[in-house]
C-alpha cells in the first residue's frame, strides 16, 4: 500500500514538474514577446518621429521660399497696380503701393487711409448773397432761389446743394431737403468747411433727418447703406473720420447691423503705420528696403515690404489669408499625415478659424521657428496619424496576448492529456502488480494445503481411515481449485491474444444453466449457500458456445457467493425479453458502490471493499464475463446496492428456429476480454 502511494507521488510530483516548467517557460516567452512589442513600439515611435521633423522642415523650407517668392514678385512691380495682381499673391492678399497717394488692389480694401488729399478752397463770393439772404434778411425763399442758381455751377454744385438742404430743412420743407441731401449721395468731392465728402456729409444727415421726423425704417435703411460704402471703402477719409461716421451710423442702423470688419480695420492699420514708414524711409535717404512685419493681435497680419525712394510696395496678409502660408492639409505628399498651424510666441494660434488642438497631449509634434523670415511665429507640425500608430500598437499587444493565452492554453492541454496517460499508464501498472500478487495468493492457499496434507500422508502419519478419506477429498477439492485457477488463466490469456476460438451451437439456456449450478453445487459441497434457480420458461434457445456460457454462469455464481458473506441464498433466474433469453444472478451480499460499478468489468480491477475483505480473487471474472457476452452479441450490466445486494443480468439474442437467419453467429469469433 506504501509502495503504491509513493509511485503515485512520484509520477505527481513530476508531473507537478513539467507543469511548472511550462508555466515558466510561457511566462519567460510572454514577456520576451512583451518588452519585443515594446521596443518596437518606441522605434515605430521614433521612426514617425523623424518622418515629422523632415516633413515639418520641408514645410519651414517652404515657408522661407513663398516669402523669398513673394519679396520677388513684389521687387518687379513697378509704381502702378495692375488689376487682379493681388491674385497672384494668394488668397486673401492686399497688395498697396505707397507713392504720393494709396493705391491698393483688390480696390475697396481700404475703408481709411493714411493721408487724405486737402479739400479745394471755396469760392466764398459766389456764396456772398445766399448767405447774406439767410442770415441778415431772413429771407428763406429769396436764398433758395440763390442757391438753386448755384447749384447749376458744377464747381459749386456740390456746396450749393448741402446748403440749399439745409435751408430747405429749416423752414419745414423736408421731402425737399431729403431730395436735395440724395441728389448728393455719391459725391466724392470733400466738403472745405466739414472736411469730409460730399457724398458721405450727406447721407448721414438724410438719415438723422428720418429719424427726427419719426420715419425709422428709412433711417435705418439709410445709415445701413452709408455702413455698406464705408464697409466698401468708397470714401476717401481718415481713422478718426471713418471710426466717426461709422460710429454715427451704427446708432442709426439699430440692432442687427455688425461692427466695423476687424480684417479691413487691420489692413488700414497696417496701411497706416506702413505710411509712416515709408515717410522716415523717404527721409533716411536709404536706396531699398525689404522686410517683413507682423501683428499678432485678434486679427493678425502678415505684410512683406519692398521699398525705394520712389515707392513702397507691400503685400498685406490679414487673419484667414495666413492660411496659404501654412498648407493645412495636406498639399503634396510630403505634407500629408500632418497637421500645421500658425502660432504666435506664446503658443497662441494666429488664425481663430484654424482649430488648434490646444495643448492636446499628443506624441507627435515638432515646432519651427520662423525667426530666420524675421517673425517670431512658429510653425505648428502635428502628426495625424499618432493615434493610429498607438492603434496598431495596441493591436499587436492583443494578439501578443491572444497567442500566448492559446500557446499557454495548448500547452496546458498537453500537460493535461499527458498527465491523464501517465497516470493511467500507472494506474494499469498498479493493476498489474495487484493482479499478479493476487494470483500468487489464489495459488499459494491451495498449495500450501496440498502440501501439509501430501506430508502427512506420506509420512503415514494418519491412521485412521476415515480422516485419510476426507483429507483426499480435501486434496481432490484444492486440486479442481488449482485447476480452475489455470483454466481461468489460460483462457484470460487466449482471449487477451485474441486467440479463444469459440463452437457455437444452438443449445438450451435454462438447461445449461441448471446443470451449470448443479455442478458449481456439486464441487463447492460444502458451501453453506442456498442456491434457488428459477426459470420462467422451460426452454430458452440460443446460440452460444457451451463452455463460455458455462464459464459465464460459473463466474457469476462464484461472486455471488463469495461476496455475500452474510447472506445464504443466491438466486439464478432465466427468463425471456422480447428477443433475448436473460440471465439474472442476484445476491443479498455487499453490493457495489456507484463509481465502482462502472469499472468493474475492466481487467484487473477489484472493489475496495473486496480487498478490505480480504475476499479472494484476481479481477479478471468478470472481464471474461464481459468478453463472452460481447462476443455473443448481448449485453451485460448490474444493479446493485451497498449493503442490500447486487444482481447481474445478462441478455443473450434468441435463437428462433435453427437455420433462422435471425441467428447472430457468434461462430469461431475470437475475443480479448478487453
Ligand atoms: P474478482 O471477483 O476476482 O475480484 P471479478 O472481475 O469477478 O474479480 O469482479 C470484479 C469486482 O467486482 C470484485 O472485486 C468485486 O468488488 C465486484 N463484484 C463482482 N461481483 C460482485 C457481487 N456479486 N457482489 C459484490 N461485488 C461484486
Amino acid at each position: 500500500m506504501k509502495q503504491r502511494a509513493r509511485r503515485f507521488r512520484n509520477v505527481h510530483a513530476i508531473l507537478g514538474i513539467a507543469a511548472g516548467l511550462v508555466v515558466l517557460v510561457s511566462l519567460a516567452l510572454g514577456g520576451l514577446g512583451w518588452r519585443l512589442l515594446q521596443q518596437e513600439e518606441a522605434l515605430q515611435q521614433q521612426q514617425a518621429r523623424d518622418a515629422l521633423e523632415g516633413k515639418a522642415n520641408i514645410l519651414q523650407t517652404r515657408f522661407f521660399s513663398k516669402m523669398a517668392e513673394t519679396e520677388t514678385l513684389l521687387r518687379r512691380l513697378g509704381s502702378s497696380l495692375p488689376a487682379g495682381v493681388a491674385e497672384s499673391f494668394g488668397d486673401g492678399a492686399v497688395v498697396v503701393i505707397l507713392k504720393t497717394g494709396v493705391q491698393v488692389q483688390p480696390p475697396g480694401q481700404l475703408v481709411y487711409l493714411p493721408a487724405v488729399p486737402p479739400s479745394a478752397p471755396l469760392d466764398d463770393f459766389l456764396f456772398s448773397e445766399a448767405t447774406k439772404l439767410e442770415f441778415q434778411s431772413r429771407d428763406m425763399n429769396a436764398a433758395k432761389v440763390a442757391l438753386s442758381e448755384l447749384t447749376r455751377q458744377p464747381k459749386v454744385r456740390a456746396e450749393a446743394l448741402l446748403r440749399l438742404a439745409r435751408i430747405q430743412k429749416k423752414s419745414g420743407q423736408i421731402n425737399e431737403a431729403l431730395g436735395s441731401y440724395a441728389k448728393l449721395s455719391d459725391e466724392k468731392t470733400m466738403s472745405p468747411g466739414l472736411e469730409a465728402p460730399y457724398g458721405l456729409l450727406s447721407r448721414l444727415q438724410r438719415a438723422e433727418l428720418f429719424k427726427e421726423f419719426g420715419k425709422t425704417a428709412d433711417a435705418q435703411a439709410e445709415a445701413r447703406a452709408l455702413i455698406g460704402t464705408l464697409d466698401a471703402g468708397e470714401w476717401a477719409i481718415d481713422k478718426d473720420a471713418y471710426l466717426y461716421y461709422y460710429e454715427a451710423a451704427l446708432a442709426l442702423a439699430g440692432s442687427g447691423q455688425n461692427p466695423a470688419p476687424a480684417m479691413k480695420l487691420a489692413v488700414a492699420e497696417t496701411v497706416v503705420s506702413l505710411w509712416d514708414e515709408w515717410r522716415q524711409f523717404a527721409r533716411s535717404g536709404s536706396r531699398s528696403l525689404t522686410k517683413q512685419l507682423h501683428a499678432s493681435g485678434p486679427v493678425p497680419v502678415l505684410t512683406v515690404v519692398n521699398a525705394n525712394p520712389d515707392r513702397l510696395v507691400a503685400v498685406i496678409y490679414p487673419g484667414d489669408a495666413l492660411r496659404g502660408w501654412v498648407p493645412d492639409r495636406g498639399s503634396g505628399d510630403d505634407a500629408t499625415g500632418v497637421k500645421v498651424h500658425l502660432i504666435a510666441s506664446d503658443g497662441r494660434p494666429l488664425v481663430g478659424a484654424m482649430e488648434h488642438p490646444q495643448r492636446e497631449a499628443t506624441p507627435l509634434r515638432v515646432m519651427r521657428s520662423l525667426s530666420p523670415a524675421n517673425l517670431p511665429w512658429q510653425l505648428d507640425v502635428t502628426a495625424t496619424n499618432s493615434g493610429t500608430i498607438l492603434a496598431i500598437a495596441s493591436e499587436r499587444r492583443n494578439y501578443l496576448v491572444f497567442a500566448l493565452v492559446g500557446v499557454v492554453l495548448m500547452v496546458a492541454l498537453a500537460c493535461y492529456a499527458m498527465a491523464r496517460g501517465v497516470l493511467r499508464e500507472a494506474a494499469v501498472g498498479q493493476l498489474q502488480t495487484d493482479f499478479v500478487s493476487a494470483v500468487s495468493h489464489e495459488f499459494r492457499s491451495p498449495l500450501t494445503t496440498l502440501r501439509q496434507l501430501t506430508e502427512l500422508l506420506a509420512e503415514g502419519r494418519i491412521v485412521d481411515e476415515g480422516r485419510r478419506r476426507q483429507y483426499f477429498g480435501v486434496m481432490q477439492k484444492e486440486t479442481s481449485r488449482l485447476h480452475q485457477l489455470v483454466e481461468d488463466l489460460l483462457d484470460f490469456g487466449r482471449m487477451e491474444a485474441g486467440r479463444r476460438q469459440y463452437r457455437p451451437e444452438t443449445l438450451d439456456l435454462v438447461a445449461l444453466v441448471r446443470d451449470s449450478v448443479q455442478h458449481y453445487a456439486s464441487e463447492a459441497g460444502a458451501n453453506s449457500h442456498t442456491i434457488e434457480v428459477n426459470s420462467t420458461h422451460s426452454l430458452l434457445l440460443v446460440h452460444a458456445d457451451r463452455e463460455a456460457l458455462q464459464r459465464v454462469v460459473r463466474n457469476l455464481l462464484e461472486n455471488a457467493v463469495k461476496y455475500s458473506p452474510e447472506a445464504h441464498t443466491v438466486w439464478v433466474e432465466t427468463d425471456r425479453e422480447d428477443h433475448a433469453a436473460v440471465l439474472r444472478v442476484r445476491d443479498q451480499g455487499i453490493g457495489i458502490p456507484a463509481e465502482e460499478k462502472k469499472r468493474i468489468f475492466e481487467k484487473f480491477v477489484r472493489g475496495d471493499a473486496a480487498k478490505r475483505a480480504a475476499i479472494p480473487g484476481t479481477g479478471i471474472g468478470l472481464a471474461m464475463v464481459h468478453e463472452i457476452v460481447r462476443v455473443h452479441h448481448g449485453q451485460v450490466d448490474v444493479t446493485s446496492e451497498v449493503g442490500a445486494g447486487s444482481t447481474f443480468k445478462v441478455r443473450l439474442p434468441l435463437s428462433q428456429t435453427a437455420g433462422s437467419t435471425a441467428v447472430q453467429e457468434p461462430e469461431a469469433v475470437h475475443g480479448s476480454a478487453r
